[in-house]
């Protein structure tokens, strides 16, 4: 079983990845938390990826595709967390498959209005706020979050019709124990 898994910031998709791969003992890959360890290695590579992320910008389509073609490496049962996150990223992903003769089982896509995302996200800052022992991620600024769901908009949307004929659309609203239930159920009748 190979997925991607995408949804706007604040969908979630972070918890659900990680309940999901348990679940299925699916490998988590997740590129944001690939990018982020990159950043603390202090190398001319992790500063300009670090610098991206605080700007709430995509990193270079090059160095997302080879970070994310070397994590799954050797692994035919994964979850893809955050990648591809353009149509460019999901035509090379596609290419790089084929290459090693296998394909994705779907797209998984997590549905949740822009307006309840933006208001989980300025909550999670909020409460990372209250509690200064918390890391805080830096693209968690306000106008930073702003940028992150223009991006998303423009760049990461355009995936709902690149995987039109292998989407598995789920609501995302609700409690993270019900969104989990109609993922598995969304899997199941896939399947
Ligand atoms: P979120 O979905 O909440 O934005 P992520 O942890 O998935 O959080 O991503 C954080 C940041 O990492 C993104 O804003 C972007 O800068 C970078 N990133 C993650 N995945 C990719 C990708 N596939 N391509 C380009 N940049 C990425």
């Amino acid at each position: 079983m190979r997925i991607a898994f995408f949804g706007s910031p604040g969908s979630g998709k972070g918890t659900q990845a990680a309940a999901l791969s348990t679940g299925y003992s699916l490998t988590h890959i997740s590129t944001g938390e690939l990018f982020r360890a990159k950043v603390l290695d202090g190398t001319r590579i992790g500063r300009r990826i670090g610098d991206t992320i605080a700007a709430g910008s995509l990193v270079d389509d090059i160095t997302a595709n080879y970070v994310l073609f070397k994590a799954i490496e050797g692994l035919n049962r994964f979850l893809v967390d955050g990648y591809p996150r353009n149509v460019a990223q999901a035509k090379m992903f596609d290419l790089h498959l084929d290459n090693l003769g296998t394909k994705l089982t779907c797209a998984l896509f997590l549905d949740v209005p822009i307006e309840v995302a933006e208001e989980r996200l300025t909550l999670r800052r909020t409460q990372r706020q209250d509690k200064v022992e918390n890391y805080r991620r830096a693209d968690d600024a306000p106008a930073v979050i702003h940028h992150r769901f223009d991006v998303y908009r423009k760049q990461t949307e355009p995936l709902l019709h690149y995987y039109s004929e292998r989407i598995i659309r789920v609501d995302g609203t609700g409690s993270s124990a019900e969104v989990t239930r109609k993922i598995a159920k969304a899997l199941q009748e896939w399947e």
